[in-house]
């Protein structure tokens, strides 16, 4: 098995479908051999330590290789919103983020698109980006992959999701994910202790992101258990709240509520059990204010994100 990223046959994730990508087919994760973008936004939304003043400069990549039934970004990941771009306009992108006063480069969801990033901010790096790239992504990844963008890649932003086999292949058809993700989140770890800049912003290390799904807390708790042991005191816990239920995709399950008030005040007892060091974790904040749009130019609130660039306009300059 070829361990070098490349689009053909595609190994890239560990759906393993080998999909012949470099003549231009798609894959499972619905994408070919071209790097396909929704938008580039400052955001406010993400942690203290990623966000500083000027924002995280992220990058939303269309399609995905888990394909959870309650993405909030369907329109991009299962849906294809987007536009290919060259690594030369890749890299423009990267730059105009840094201009606006950016303080990463965060890249969302790029898994099947990793040829073409190391290509692309190998390409912004010569030409004047400074900033850390954080890759956010599900932690659905290969070892291999790992390996591979650790020349590329200063921050790690997994979201490990469940500890669950049986709720892997319910929600994401993908029994292996409790497993093959906390491979890659350790090998994501290994050789990146937490450093920060003088601001205090962190421009290296690993915070593990999980999304709390309603009715699981037990779950959750799993989780929490195997951060503790295994990346207790060397990275950041970063607890979501934010799950929303959306139309689920078609003939396919998901949580249909949010997370109660009371299922809440659950989670704070639970996370306050465990000596977790620093980290965060989200207020329950009821409706939809995290369900973006990326059919409008600004697919976030105002308070939470400035687009530099999106598919359908191009460059924009952020208001
Ligand atoms: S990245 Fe896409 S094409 Fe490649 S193995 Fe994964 S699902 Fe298949």
């Amino acid at each position: 098995m070829p361990d070098a990223p490349s689009y053909g046959p595609c190994l890239l994730c560990p759906r393993l479908c080998s999909a012949d990508r470099g003549s231009g087919g798609k894959g499972r994760c619905g994408q070919n051999n071209q790097v396909r973008l929704a938008l580039a936004s400052l955001h406010f939304g993400e942690e203290p330590v990623l966000v500083g003043k000027g924002g995280s400069g992220t990058v939303f990549f269309s399609g995905c290789t888990l394909g959870c039934t309650f993405c909030q970004n369907h329109q991009i990941s299962k849906q294809g919103l987007g536009r290919d771009v060259e690594a030369p306009e890749f890299a423009a992108i990267c730059l105009a983020l840094q201009t606006a006063g950016a303080v990463n480069i965060n890249l969302v969801t790029g898994t099947h698109f990793i040829p073409g990033i190391i290509e692309g901010i190998g390409l912004a790096r010569a030409s004047g980006l400074t900033l850390p790239v954080l890759w956010n992504s599900s932690g659905y990844e290969r070892v291999e992959m790992v390996e591979a963008l650790k020349g590329t890649v200063d921050v790690w932003l997994p979201d490990y999701k469940t500890r669950q086999s049986a709720t892997a292949a319910r929600y994401f058809l993908a029994p292996d994910y409790p497993e093959v993700a906390a491979a890659a989140i350790l090998a994501m770890a290994a050789g990146y202790p937490l450093e920060y800049d003088e601001a205090g912003l962190l421009r290296r290390g690993l915070i593990l992101r999980h999304l709390v799904l309603p009715g699981q807390l037990d779950d959750s708790r799993a989780v929490l258990t195997w951060f503790a042991q295994h990346l207790g005191g060397r990275a950041l816990p970063s607890i979501m709240t934010q799950y929303t239920p959306i139309q689920a995709l078609a003939g396919r399950p998901a949580p249909a509520s949010a997370l109660s008030a009371e299922e809440y005040a659950r989670l704070v007892a639970l996370i306050d059990e465990f000596d977790l060091g620093e980290g965060f974790y989200q207020e329950l904040v009821p409706g939809s204010e995290w369900l973006p749009d990326f059919a409008r130019p600004n697919p976030f609130s105002a308070e939470l994100s400035r687009p530099v660039w999106h598919y359908a306009l191009g460059f924009v300059t952020p208001k």
